[in-house]
């Protein structure tokens, strides 16, 4: 591929089939655009535009395929390993518009919505039907579902729910080329082969999901809430496995640490126990009060046998909303100790998190760096949370060594790269460590089906991608 250079580039018959409203390219929009919440690493775009219809996405990708521009397909930017991020410039195709539900199938619980809606919106419009769409990753007010579909999101409730490749019946996807393709639908994906499981997870790789049918979920009558604290990480550590290993599969196990605690207690104002070190959130559900107190009081057990300090049941749907606050808020509420996060994610055996815990405050505080945890701990997924100033080039160098160390040791203790947060840039040259080069061939070929070009997405997921030397040069930027 020859370089792209942006400067020579004359976007005019790009603009020429679009309304003014929908091109942004002004210093402010192109900076708001060269990263998502993977921080640390930057590319400015040329332009960003917002198609509104499937249609103008397809005329979009036809005129850069035409052109020989990179084109890279943006969500909400919540993405938290640089998938968003334009790394060879170009343009940005922003689903912010694209928001509308299409159908509403109640007595075929499923419904059609383009893909810029925000997660968080699906639920909502069926909710007074008794349904919901289960993937809840916990961005999901801002997440969109294109997003979700690209990055296959989890979420707190993935424990016993799944992740998002078991909620899509069927997408529409613009491909690398500018076609239109339809890949499963209504009634999930028919005779052939089962496109719609590498599409999810592709992370925009293969193209531009424009629209998708989503299943609906009932959602369950019985929902009990528990906040349990613990005085050590070890004693809340040890209590995840403890409890999997009863049989009972809670709707939620979620983990947070002090680091957590202090955040949202300065944010909003929410007191916890001085002497907890850990706090669990558990959270059973069923359509049995009889069933999912059994569940409650088996977490109970292995909670007191393991010396928890105390434990918080909530009432009412009010007291579930402000237990879960914790979880649901404790990311954003860093934001008052620190102008800078970078969320690391891996996965490690769950009987391995109590040696991991221990190994990621050893690895924060041999580089002097902050570091709180929050995590989907039913899963054994990590997120070391690592809090910094991006403006300072030796702070955010030690944020992604710390990281790089971090996962080659959940892959010695037999984990992944990465649980939910996608490759991006951050993991490519991870990728390796857990495949064999075969492997990983298989997979450039997977991707070469639909994209055997090099501008739809380039320097994502899989390394040694060719033309994308420079970008590696100057990825790690630092904030301007
Ligand atoms: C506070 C916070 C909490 C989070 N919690 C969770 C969590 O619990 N679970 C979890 O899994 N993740 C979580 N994330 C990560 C992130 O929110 C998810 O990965 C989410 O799915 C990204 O959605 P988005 O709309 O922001 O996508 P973006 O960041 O805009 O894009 C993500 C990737 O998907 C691709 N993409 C976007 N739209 C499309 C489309 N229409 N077609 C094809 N590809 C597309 C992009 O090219 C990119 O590679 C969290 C992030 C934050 C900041």
């Amino acid at each position: 591929m020859g370089a792209y250079n942006d400067s020579r580039m004359d976007f005019a018959g790009l603009r020429s089939k679009l309304r003014a409203d929908q091109v942004l390219d002004g210093s402010a929009a192109v900076r708001a655009y060269d990263c998502d919440a993977y921080t640390v690493d930057r590319s400015k775009p040329s332009v960003i535009v917002l198609p509104e219809s499937t249609s103008e996405v397809a005329t979009i990708v036809w005129w850069c395929v035409s052109a020989g521009v990179p084109f890279t397909c943006r969500g909400a930017g919540t993405g938290l390993s640089g998938g968003a991020m334009p790394a060879l410039g170009g343009v940005v195709i922003s689903t912010k518009r694209m928001n509308q539900i299409l159908e509403i199938d109640i007595e075929n619980r499923c419904l059609r919505a383009q893909t810029g809606i925000a997660n968080r919106r699906i639920s909502d419009a069926v909710k007074a039907d008794g349904l919901h769409f289960a993937p809840d990753p916990s961005s999901q007010s801002v997440s969109t579902l294109g997003g979700n579909i690209g990055e296959n999101a989890g979420g707190p409730h993935t424990l016993k729910y799944g992740v998002t490749v078991q909620h899509i019946l069927g997408v529409t996807m613009v491909d690398p080329l500018g076609e239109v393709l339809e890949i499963g639908g209504k009634l999930g994906c028919g005779p052939g082969y089962d496109f719609l499981g590498i599409i999810c997870g592709s992370e925009g790789t293969l193209g531009i999901v424009t629209e998708a049918w989503v299943k609906l979920t009932p959602i369950p009558s019985v929902i009990e809430t528990v906040l349990v604290a613990f005085p050590t990480i070890r004693s809340a550590t040890e209590t995840v496995a403890g409890i999997i290993a009863t049989g009972t599969i809670p709707a939620a196990l979620e983990m947070m640490d002090r680091g957590i605690m202090n955040a949202v207690s300065m944010a909003f104002g929410l007191e916890y126990p001085a002497e907890a070190q850990a706090l669990l959130l558990v959270e059973c559900d069923g359509e049995s009060v009889e069933a999912v107190e059994a569940e409650i009081e088996s977490v109970r057990a292995v909670c007191e046998g393991n010396g928890c300090l105390e434990m918080s049941v909530a009432k009412d749907e009010k007291e579930r909303a402000r237990l879960w606050m914790v979880r649901k808020k404790g990311i954003g509420a860093m934001g008052r100790i620190a102008p800078s996060i970078v969320t690391h994610d891996g996965v490690i055996p769950r009987s391995k998190l109590p040696e991991m815990l221990d190994f990621v405050y050893s690895v924060a505080s041999e580089k002097n760096i902050g570091v709180a945890n929050i995590f989907h701990a039913g899963d054994g997924n990590l997120h070391p949370c690592f809090y910094f100033d991006d403006r300072d080039s030796v702070q955010v160098e030690k944020v992604v060594e710390a990281g790089e160390i971090i996962i080659r040791k959940c892959i010695e203790l037999g984990g992944s790269v990465s649980g939910e947060h996608g490759i991006g840039v951050e993991k490519m040259d991870l990728m390796p460590l857990m495949f064999t080069p075969a492997d990983l061939e298989a997979q450039a070929m997977a991707k070469r089906i639909f994209n055997d070009g090099e501008l739809c997405n380039p320097c994502k997921v899989l390394p040694n991608q060719r033309g994308c030397a420079e970008h590696r040069m100057r990825w790690r930027g630092v904030a301007t």
